[in-house]
């Protein structure tokens, strides 16, 4: 599975690194940055979990 970042939606509220912390980071003003752009299935319930709780809807998974 492949995940989406809008980093023009998202409003740096750090829900997804605390949620999937090998998959997301924040830039110096918390905007979010992906770590993989190919998420590894031993991350993958944790990067839809990130994707369901992110409040902006700045983040989108995109299955294979
Ligand atoms: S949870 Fe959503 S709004 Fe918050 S940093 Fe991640 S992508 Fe941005």
């Amino acid at each position: 599975m492949k995940i989406a970042a809008d980093r023009e939606i998202c409003i740096g509220a750090g829900m997804c690194v605390l949620t999937a912390p090998a998959v997301f980071d924040q830039d110096d003003d918390g905007i979010v940055e992906l770590l993989v752009e190919d998420v590894p299935p031993g991350e993958a319930d944790a990067a839809r979990q990130a994707v369901a709780l992110c409040p902006s809807g700045a983040l989108r998974a995109l299955d294979d």
